[in-house]
C-alpha cells in the first residue's frame, strides 16, 4: 500500500487532474494505492470568503454559485479532453453538496454566525466536490476504484475544527482495506481530504469535523498510517522542500533528504510544505514521506524519514528558514516577580486551560520577564485570562499589566546538525543586523534543532532573505534602481544588460528595478528588460517619481536595492538621506551632494552607518579612475596627505596641452568645444567651479574640514578681461587672450616649464587655478584630455603616488558606477 496525497495545485484545473491521476495510475501499477485529494484550488479559500461575505449578511446564492461554475467548467472540459467521462453525470453526484451549501450559508446569513458545527460542514465541501470528479476520471480510465467517505473512516475528537484522531477507532475502520485483509481488494481507494468524523465523547454519533486548515496533509498521514503504507507522497507544485520558501527566496536550494524532526519543526515555524501535524503520525510507524511535484513528476522530490542521510553533509548545519507570520508576543514582567515562586507555571496552566498552545517561549533572567508567542488571533484571549489570573498581583503591582505585541513573525532556522555546530546563532542574529532588523526575542528549541527570533512583521520576508544569503550563499543580489538615462546612465544600463549572463555565473545576480529619466518611468518588481528599455520608457506612462521607488523599496524589500543617481541634478542629492533611509545603498557620479555643506557632509555618512548602507561616489573624481578607494584605503590604513596636485578636467586638459604646441589659447579653446571635451559654454570649464568640486571631494577624503567657499580660486583670466556676456559674446572676445597667454608660455619655456591649469592642496588650503610645471613633474607630460592625480603622502614620499588616465567620458565614467554598484556584493558574509 502506497499513500498519496494531492494538493490543490495538483487539482486546479481539468489538466492537472488528469496529470495527477496519471501519477496515481502509475503508482497503482505496481502497489495497491490510497489517495487523499485537497479541493480544488482557491475553492476553499471562496468558501471562507463565503461564510464571511455571509457573516456580514450578504446573499448565500452568488457564493454558491461562483463555486458551482468552477467546477461545472472542470467537468465540461474533462469531458471534452476524456472519452467516457460524462460531466452531467458527475455534477449531478455534486449537486446536492451545492443544495446543502446554499442552505447552510443562507441560515448564515440570516443568523450572522457561524456556529462551529456548519462552519465546519461548509468548508468541507471543497473536498467532498473534488472527489467525485477524480473518481470519474480514474474510472473512465478504466481503475478499479473505491471512493471512501473519510468522515465514516477519520475518527476524531477534541476541537471540531482541529480534532485530535482516535487512532484506534480510525484503524479499526479500515481494517478491511488494509493490503490482503479481503479478496478482490480495489487497487485504488479514493477519500476526500480534511474533512473527518468527529465526536464530542466516546458514545456520541460522529458528525461532520475537521482536520485544521491545509488538514489534508494530516488526513494523508492518518491514512497511511491506519493502512500500514509503506511510503506517503505529498504531491504539490514544487519540486520538494526547499530550504525556504521558493516563492521569497528565488535561489532557495533543493533539500534532498530530511529527517521527520527538521521537517516537523519547520512546518511548526510556519513552512508551508507540509501541515504541522502530519509527520507524526508517519514518524510513529517510520513510514517514509515525500515530498513531490505533480507538474514535473520525473524530479526526485525530497525524502523525509528517519535518517541520517549522507546529503546532510552538503548543505550545512541549518536545512531550513522559515518565518511564521501573524503571531503576537505576551509578555509578563514586573521587579517583584523576581522574589515569588510559581508565576511561569501560572502563566502556563492559566494559558493551556484556555486551550491555546505557545509557539515559544522566552524569560529573561535580569529583567524577569517571561515572554511567549501565539497566533495573532489569540492574543486578545490570552491577554483577558492572564489579566484575569493575576488581577490581584496587576493591582499590587508586584507584575505590570500584561504586554501584548501584534503583528510579529516568528523565523527560525532548522537543522538536525546545528547541535553540534558553533556559532550558527551568532551567524543568525549577524545577518538580522546587517538589515537593521530589530530582534525582540529569541529561542532555542530544546532539541537544538531550532534557533527561532521574533521580528516584526513586516520584517518577516527580508529576514529569511537574509538569513538565507548568510547561510546558503548561492547567488549574491543587487536590485538597481537608475535614475538618470542619458549618456551615463544610459551606457551604464548597456554595461549591465551585457553583463549580466556573465555575473550570473559567477553567482551574482544583478536587477534592474527601475529606471527613470525624463521621459518617465519603468518599475518592474521582476526586473526591467534591458534590450528594449528604450524604447518601452517613451510608452511608459508613469511619471519619475522618487517617492513611488521609495514606497516599492519599503514595501518590497529587495534584499540589496542601489540608488543610481546619474542626473546632473541640483536638488536629487538633497533627498539622499531619504534614499538612504528607506534602506538603500546610492551609487552617483553626481558631485553636488559631497560638494554641499559639511554638516550635510557628515550626515550621509552617518545615515549610511545606521542603515548599514553605502554611499559610494568613486566616479565623483576622475570618473573611472581609481581615487577615492585608494585615498580611503590609505587613510584607513593610518596614512595622511602632505600635498595634492592635480588635473582633473579633461577639457582644461586637452586646451593647456595645445598651448605646449603652440597652438593660440583661443584656438585651443574652439577645438575643444568642437571636440565636446568642453561645457556647451567653455566658461564653465576655465572658471574652475568644476575642478574645484572635486578638490573638495579629495580634501574631505583627506579628513579636511572644508566648504566649498573656503577654496581660493586663482582666475586664469588677466584682470582686465571681461569674462561676461552670452557665450557668443565671450567666445569673439577670446583671441584678446591670445597674446597673454603667448607671453607666459614664452616666459616659461626659457625654464623649460608648461602651464597646466588644476588644483593644488597644500599645508591645510586648497586652490583652483594656473600650474608652472617644470619637466621633472608628473603633470609634465599630461595633455590631450588626460587626467593626472598626484598625491605625496607621509608614506609616499618623496615620490608621489600618481593615478592617470581618461578622467571623463560616458563609458570610463559608467563602469566606474558600475563598480561602485558591485562593490554591495562584493562582501562575503563568511561561507558554512
Ligand atoms: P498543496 O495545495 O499542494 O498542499 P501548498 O500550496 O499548501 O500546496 O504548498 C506548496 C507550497 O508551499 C509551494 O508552492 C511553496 O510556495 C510553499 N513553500 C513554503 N515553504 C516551502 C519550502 N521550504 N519548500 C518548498 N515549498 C515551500
Ligand atoms: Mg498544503
Amino acid at each position: 500500500m502506497l499513500t498519496l496525497k494531492f494538493g490543490g495545485t495538483s487539482m486546479g484545473n481539468a489538466r492537472r487532474i488528469l496529470d495527477s491521476v496519471e501519477i496515481m495510475i502509475g503508482r497503482a501499477k505496481t502497489d495497491r494505492i490510497s489517495v487523499v485529494v485537497s479541493a480544488v484550488a482557491g475553492v476553499s479559500n471562496s468558501l471562507q470568503a463565503a461564510i464571511d461575505t455571509c457573516v456580514a449578511g450578504g446573499a448565500a446564492a452568488p457564493c454558491v454559485e461562483a463555486i458551482r461554475k468552477t467546477h461545472e467548467d472542470i467537468c465540461a472540459e474533462l469531458q471534452s479532453a476524456l472519452r467516457g467521462f460524462n460531466a452531467e453525470s458527475v455534477m449531478k453526484q455534486i449537486e446536492p453538496n451545492f443544495a446543502e451549501l446554499e442552505k447552510l450559508l443562507s441560515g448564515v446569513a440570516s443568523f450572522g454566525e457561524c456556529p462551529t458545527s456548519i462552519h465546519c460542514r461548509i468548508m468541507g465541501m471543497g473536498e467532498l466536490c473534488c472527489c467525485p470528479m477524480v473518481y470519474a476520471v480514474l474510472t473512465a480510465k478504466g481503475q478499479s476504484v473505491l471512493l471512501l467517505d473519510s468522515r465514516k473512516f477519520i475518527f476524531t475528537t477534541g476541537d471540531q475544527k482541529e480534532g485530535d484522531p482516535d487512532y484506534a477507532k480510525t484503524s479499526e475502520a479500515f481494517g478491511p482495506y488494509r493490503d490482503g485483509v479481503e479478496k478482490d481488494q480495489a487497487r485504488i481507494l479514493l477519500l476526500p481530504g480534511f474533512v473527518c468524523g468527529w465526536y464530542s465523547h466516546s458514545d456520541s454519533k460522529p458528525v461532520m469535523g475537521l482536520l485544521g486548515r491545509n488538514g489534508s496533509d494530516f488526513s494523508a498521514a492518518i491514512v497511511a498510517a491506519s493502512l500500514d503504507a509503506k511510503k506517503a507522497e505529498f504531491w504539490t507544485d514544487v519540486d520538494g522542500i526547499y530550504t525556504a520558501d521558493p516563492r521569497i527566496v528565488s535561489d532557495a536550494i533543493l533539500v534532498q533528504d530530511m529527517t521527520y524532526e527538521e521537517a516537523m519543526e519547520l512546518s511548526f515555524f510556519g513552512s508551508k510544505v507540509l501541515h504541522p501535524k502530519t509527520l507524526a503520525p508517519l514518524a510513529a510507524k517510520n513510514i517514509e514521506a515525500w515530498s513531490l511535484n505533480s507538474h514535473n513528476p520525473s524530479a526526485r522530490g525530497t525524502r523525509i524519514g528517519r535518517g541520517p542521510y549522507k546529503s546532510e553533509d552538503e548543505v550545512g548545519p541549518v536545512r531550513g528558514i522559515s518565518c511564521l507570520k501573524g503571531t503576537a508576543m505576551i509578555s509578563v514582567s514586573g521587579s517583584g516577580m523576581k522574589d515569588r515562586t510559581g508565576i511561569a507555571s501560572r502563566i502556563f496552566a492559566a494559558v493551556s486551560r484556555g486551550g491555546i498552545s505557545m509557539l515559544l517561549i522566552t524569560q529573561s533572567s535580569s529583567e524577569y520577564t517571561i515572554s511567549f508567542c501565539v497566533r495573532q488571533s489569540e492574543a486578545q484571549k490570552v491577554n483577558d485570562i492572564l489579566s484575569a489570573e493575576f488581577d490581584i498581583e496587576i493591582r499590587d503591582k508586584i507584575i505590570n499589566p500584561i504586554d501584548v505585541r501584534e503583528n510579529c513573525a516568528i523565523v527560525s532556522i532548522v537543522g538536525d546538525g546545528m547541535k553540534q555546530n558553533r556559532g550558527v546563532a551568532g551567524k543568525f542574529f549577524d545577518a538580522l543586523a546587517s538589515r537593521g532588523i530589530n530582534i525582540l526575542a529569541i529561542a532555542q528549541g530544546s532539541s537544538e534543532r531550532s534557533i527561532s527570533c521574533v521580528i516584526l512583521g513586516s520584517d518577516g520576508d527580508m529576514a529569511v532573505r537574509t538569513a538565507h544569503l548568510f547561510f546558503f550563499n548561492t547567488a549574491q543580489t543587487v536590485e538597481v534602481f537608475a535614475f538618470g538615462a542619458g549618456t551615463i546612465g544610459g551606457a551604464l544600463l548597456d554595461q549591465i544588460g551585457e553583463q549580466q549572463k556573465d555575473l550570473r555565473a559567477q553567482n551574482i545576480d544583478i536587477k534592474v528595478m527601475a529606471i527613470a529619466n525624463v521621459d518617465g518611468m519603468l518599475l518592474d518588481p521582476n526586473g526591467v528588460k534591458l534590450s528594449t528599455w528604450r524604447e518601452d520608457i517613451k510608452k511608459s506612462n508613469k511619471k519619475t517619481n522618487l517617492d513611488e521607488i521609495l514606497a516599492f523599496v519599503k514595501e518590497s524589500k529587495p534584499l540589496n536595492p542601489i540608488f543610481v543617481d546619474c542626473t546632473a541634478s541640483y536638488d536629487l542629492p538633497e533627498r539622499y538621506l531619504d534614499i538612504l533611509k528607506a534602506g538603500m545603498h546610492i551609487a552617483t557620479p553626481n558631485k553636488r551632494a559631497n560638494s554641499m555643506t559639511m554638516d550635510f557632509y557628515h550626515q550621509l555618512r552617518k545615515t549610511a552607518n545606521e542603515m548599514h548602507r553605502r554611499f559610494l561616489y568613486e566616479t565623483n573624481v576622475g570618473a573611472g579612475l581609481p581615487i577615492i578607494d585608494t585615498l580611503q584605503n590609505l587613510f584607513k590604513s593610518g596614512d595622511k596627505l602632505t600635498g595634492f596636485n592635480g588635473i582633473m578636467s579633461g577639457s582644461l586638459s586637452y586646451i593647456f596641452g595645445r598651448l605646449d604646441e603652440g597652438v593660440s589659447f583661443s584656438k585651443a579653446v574652439l577645438e575643444a568645444k568642437e571636440k565636446r571635451f568642453t561645457e556647451p559654454d567653455p566658461r564653465d570649464d576655465l572658471k574652475g567651479t568644476d575642478v574645484a568640486r572635486k578638490a573638495l571631494i579629495i580634501a574631505r577624503e583627506a579628513g579636511m574640514s572644508i566648504e566649498l567657499s573656503d577654496i581660493k580660486m586663482n582666475s586664469i583670466f588677466p584682470k582686465d578681461f571681461n569674462v561676461e556676456g552670452t557665450t557668443e559674446e565671450f567666445i569673439k572676445r577670446l583671441p584678446e587672450l591670445d597674446s597673454y597667454f603667448a607671453d607666459l608660455m614664452k616666459k616659461l619655456s626659457k625654464d623649460k616649464k608648461v602651464l597646466r591649469m588644476g588644483a593644488s592642496i597644500k599645508d591645510g588650503k586648497v586652490s583652483v587655478g594656473m600650474l608652472e610645471v617644470g619637466p621633472d613633474d608628473p603633470l609634465y607630460g599630461v595633455r590631450g584630455g588626460e587626467n593626472a592625480f598626484v598625491f605625496q603622502t607621509a608614506r609616499y614620499t618623496p615620490i608621489p603616488l600618481t593615478v592617470r588616465g581618461y578622467g571623463a567620458g560616458a563609458g570610463v565614467t559608467a563602469a566606474g558606477v558600475f563598480g561602485d554598484i558591485l562593490r554591495t556584493v562584493s562582501f562575503n558574509p563568511e561561507m558554512k
